[in-house]
């Protein structure tokens, strides 16, 4: 590791405050204790700044390069007040860098003899996997895939995470001793029933890709594609001289119209309903798009795709004003009337948000939400005794370390429902 790159850590480090009340965790998804890890880095006591972390998060290097910090952590930091956020996103990277150079061990208790099954190898997946085998049990994530790492893998671009990165993390987390089945499709390869015979718990952490629509008409014409399964199964038509518009605010409409600009498409427009400032993007994300040449249209809707051959060839477009509603915490957006214009396009990309593959939940027969996430109580339990669920496939908020969390809330719950179990 380069000694800049410590020195220019420790630079970051020192300008915390390490505030007593510790604003920055509480903006954390995963209550990391940002101000004491930060300490530790001060004072180069690395190893303990990584088991600091460990208590909360196994995900370092991962979501220290691509959690939306300026709305998270940094968000919440009291040095934003005034001027700059500490860069707590640069430091946990480094110390999960840190970590995989030096081979750091990761704590973690003896066997207990309980069994977990966890469905679906994404953050979800890998955060409640770390959780029950430090705490004692044993458990084999069964993965549809030949990679763990869902998303992380097989949605955001290799320019936003290095994978080898990536895979060499998640290969030390498994070295914890936790048995991953790839290539394992629930409700193909496995069964909810069949796991439970085997398992004393099953976990199911399965996610929720599938791009929304939008139900406006021509959305089902040729050249319409789903933002999430583009990114996910990376089967992309020739953008080489042709014109796409991507409508959403997010990440996923971000890697998409960024993916595309990069294969070589004449133009590149994000459509956004809402202004600028109110894109769920993250800052860096929307910024280097930017640079990149890819345009945007804010406060315009889109309202209709049009072809008279079947393909995709124009776009109508709508301008919006943001207004103030009754019980609506964000701004709304609403049409302006007669101020409908015409696009020449090529390919439009979906990216205004996802949700679980139907016919995959509903064949689970479990109580879902009108959405078709799976519901849980409050301990994250199905309405199948000793099955749970976390993550997207719960609707959790779509972000990384949202997920994380929840499969850790949900490993805490399988550990103090046997706890119980225990005393009774
Ligand atoms: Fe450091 Fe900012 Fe957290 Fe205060 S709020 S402890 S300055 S990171």
């Amino acid at each position: 590791m380069k000694q800049e790159y410590i020195e220019n850590i420790k630079e970051k480090a020192n300008y915390c405050l390490h505030c007593k009340t510790k604003p920055c965790t509480k903006g954390c998804p995963l209550e990391n204790d940002i101000p004491e890890f930060i300490q530790a880095v001060k004072d180069e006591k690395y190893e303990e700044a990584f088991q600091i972390l460990s208590q909360t998060t196994i995900l370092m290097p991962i979501c220290g390069r691509i959690c939306p910090h300026k709305s998270q952590c940094e968000g919440s930091c009291v040095r934003g007040l005034k001027g700059k956020s500490v860069s707590i996103g640069d430091i946990e990277a480094f110390v999960g860098d840190m970590a995989f150079k030096e081979n750091y061990e990761i704590e973690k208790e003896n066997l207990n003899g309980k069994k977990v099954a966890i469905v679906g190898g994404g953050p979800a997946g890998i955060a409640s996997a770390y959780y029950l085998r430090k705490n004692g049990y044993m458990v084999t994530i069964f993965e549809k895939y030949s990679v763990l790492g869902g998303l992380l893998n097989h949605g955001i671009p290799e320019f936003r995470l290095d994978k080898e990165l990536l895979n060499n993390w998640i290969n030390k987390v498994l070295s914890l001793g936790i048995e991953v089945k790839y290539n394992s499709k629930l409700g193909k390869d496995i069964t909810i029933n069949g796991l439970k015979e085997q398992f004393d718990s099953v976990l199911l952490a399965i996610g929720a890709n599938v791009s929304s629509k939008m139900n406006i008409p021509g959305e089902d014409l040729i050249g319409v594609y789903g933002g999430n399964e583009l990114l996910e199964y990376k089967s992309h038509p020739d953008y080489n001289g042709k014109k796409v518009a991507v409508i959403g605010g997010g990440n996923v409409a971000m890697d998409a119209a960024r993916t595309v600009n990069k294969m070589g498409a004449k133009e590149v427009t994000v459509i956004y309903r809402r202004s600028k400032e109110q894109m769920p993007a993250e800052e860096k994300e929307i910024a280097d798009a930017e640079n990149e040449g890819v345009n945007f249209l804010f406060k315009t809707n889109l309202k209709r795709i049009l072809s008279n051959s079947g393909k995709v060839e124009k776009i109508e477009c709508i301008k919006t004003n943001l207004v103030q509603k009754q019980g609506e915490a964000r701004l709304v957006p609403v049409d302006i009337e007669k101020s409908e214009f015409l696009l020449d396009m090529d390919y439009v990309i979906m990216a205004v948000g996802s949700i679980p593959e139907k016919k995959l939940v509903d064949s689970l027969k479990l109580e879902t939400s009108k959405w078709e996430y799976i519901n849980v109580n409050e301990d994250y339990e199905t309405s199948i005794e000793n099955v749970y669920a976390a993550g997207d496939i719960i609707g959790a908020k779509q972000t990384v370390a949202w997920a994380a969390r929840a499969g850790i809330n949900a490993a805490k719950q399988i550990i103090k429902k046997d706890n119980e179990k225990c005393k009774m």
